[in-house]
């Protein structure tokens, strides 16, 4: 419906350009804006009736506008005046960074990477520093997997451990708090993106900024759509609907932190087949199945506005252990309070680590968002297509030194949404075999990579022998 007005609807979600974080609806002044999934399976705010003349609130919001607030310029005004703070170009402010793990009841088992983000929000509680806490857990509603849930109790923040690969939107909890009679104190945990969101928020929103205390951040590569669950749910062969439990992460079984499971359970109790990562999800994840088309655009890494940012340590010397490692870059000199003295109470085992080993260990990510970001500017340029607001400029020798994995990429995402709502109800593979054609550069990519590997370490080739053969090798050498 168009109104005539500029809105959110109108120049981002019609563009592609939105994420799903749910902000702008829950900040509407109006009530207008409503979070829908779109054919696509793109979650994103829908124009409810009229917007007043020159509101455009939304677009003063949302992180992807051309009204959007400079994030150095945020992050500036958070952080500089912080004793002993530091900032480098690819990490932001940071006062300290540790790599490490909890060792709290469950929160490493149960936790994606070292479990970190769950002792915080139970630290934070604890002392006193915040009423709740607002983080991702199982929906109560069919509509979705996954919601924003406010908790005050060990057992509900322990069960919201785990990453989800999946939009979820907080218009509710955002409402929640702007109309609260007596405002309390949160702690919430966000991806980069929301946490930009939610400082502009704030800015435009004190009450919003008085009650949410502390801003937990997740390095953030890519995100799916729904559509990626659904896959998944029947890849494990399980009929897509309501789900008793979800794990994108399970540590159960993996060798190695890289090769979790995704497991799931259907509300009728039917167990689906566990999915390890290498094996049977990274050719989705890895290659771009369903994205959202913003993250093609997407500078933020490490969560550069967040109190606190937490990722997992994929470096050989952590990633080697399947149960798992978190690295925290800290900014807020409370969390860092909290960290050293849970340390001092053997409560958490951290160390410091290097910021050219936390850079290092998001090498991947730092790539695509730093450096191949001007190549995709410059395709979408190509292409006529709208993009969110960036630092970085289109350039088209980036875009030429990757052009052939950039476009796939793009063909990758757009049909992979496409074709998906056809074949959900179909036998899994033929939506992968369905999917080939346009995967393929993909597939080649990995292989040079593989290839490669094996050229600078031989002894990986032994892996590819049977067992006997490699024992008579190595006990000869
Ligand atoms: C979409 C996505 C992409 C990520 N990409 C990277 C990456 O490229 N590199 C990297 O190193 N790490 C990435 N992470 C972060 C990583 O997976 C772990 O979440 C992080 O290391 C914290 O682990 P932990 O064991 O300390 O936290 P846990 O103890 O497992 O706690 C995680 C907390 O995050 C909340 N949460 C889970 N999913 C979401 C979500 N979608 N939105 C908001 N809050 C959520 C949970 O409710 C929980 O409170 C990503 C996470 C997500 C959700
Ligand atoms: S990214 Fe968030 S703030 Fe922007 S349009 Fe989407 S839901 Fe709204
Ligand atoms: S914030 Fe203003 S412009 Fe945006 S949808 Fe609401 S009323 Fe319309
Ligand atoms: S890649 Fe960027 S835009 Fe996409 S979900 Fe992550 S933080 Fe948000």
């Amino acid at each position: 419906m168009d109104m005539g007005n500029k809105n959110i609807v109108s120049e981002i979600a019609e563009n592609e350009l939105c994420m799903g974080c749910g902000i702008c609806s829950g900040c509407c002044p109006s009530e207008n804006l409503t979070m829908t999934y779109k054919e696509n399976g793109d979650l994103a705010p829908q124009i409810l009736g009229e917007c007043p003349q020159r509101c455009e609130i939304c677009l003063e919001i949302c992180p992807f506008s051309y009204k959007a607030n400079n994030a150095n310029e945020i992050a500036q005004g958070l952080f500089s005046g912080i004793e002993g703070i530091s900032r480098d170009d690819l990490l932001g402010y940071y006062l300290d960074t540790y790599v490490g793990y909890s060792i709290t009841n469950g929160h490493r088992e149960r936790g994606s990477s070292g479990g970190m983000a769950t002792w915080l929000l139970e630290e934070l509680i604890k002392n006193n520093l915040v009423d709740s806490v607002i983080c991702v857990a199982k929906s109560e509603s069919k509509d979705s997997f996954f919601a924003y849930r406010i908790f005050n109790k060990v057992d509900s923040i322990r069960d919201a451990a785990g990453s989800k690969y999946c939009p979820v939107e907080m218009s509710g909890v955002i409402k929640n708090i702007l109309h609260e009679e007596n405002p309390k104190r949160y702690a919430i945990v966000g991806l980069p993106c929301s946490l930009k969101a939610l400082r502009s928020a704030a800015h435009k929103y004190p009450k919003l900024g008085y009650s949410i205390r502390y801003m937990l951040g997740l390095c953030c590569l890519q995100l799916p759509n729904r559509f990626y669950t659904e896959y998944l749910i029947r890849l494990s062969g399980l009929p897509v609907g309501q789900m008793k439990t979800i794990n994108y992460r399970s540590k159960r079984g993996a060798e190695r932190a890289g090769n979790f499971r995704f497991t799931a359970v259907s509300s009728s109790g039917k167990r689906g087949k566990e999915l390890p990562y290498f094996v049977s999800v990274a050719h989705a994840f890895g290659s771009g199945y369903f994205k959202r088309k913003v993250c093609n655009y997407c500078e933020d890494v490490f969560a550069e506005l967040a109190d606190v940012t937490f990722m997992d340590a994929w470096l050989p010397e952590y990633e080697s252990d399947p149960t798992g490692h978190s690295i925290l870059i800290v900014r807020n000199p409370d969390i860092n309070r909290l960290l050293k003295e849970g340390n001092k109470q053997k409560s958490c085992l951290l160390e410091q680590m290097p910021i050219d080993r936390v850079i290092e260990s998001q090498r991947g990510a730092v790539e695509s968002k730093k450096k191949q970001i001007s190549g995709r500017l410059y395709y979408a340029k190509m292409l006529g297509e709208k993009t969110s607001r960036t630092e970085a400029m289109p350039s088209k020798e980036v875009y030429r030194k990757h052009r052939i994995n950039t476009r796939s990429s793009y063909r990758i995402q757009d049909k992979s949404k496409q074709l998906w709502p056809r074949y959900r109800k179909k036998p899994p593979w033929l939506f992968a075999a369905r999917m080939l054609p346009y995967s393929w550069p993909y597939f080649i990519k990995l292989l040079r990579i593989r290839l490669a590997r094996l050229w600078r370490e031989p002894r990986r080739m032994l892996k590819l022998l049977p067992g006997s053969i490699r024992t008579r090798i190595l006990r000869n050498n």
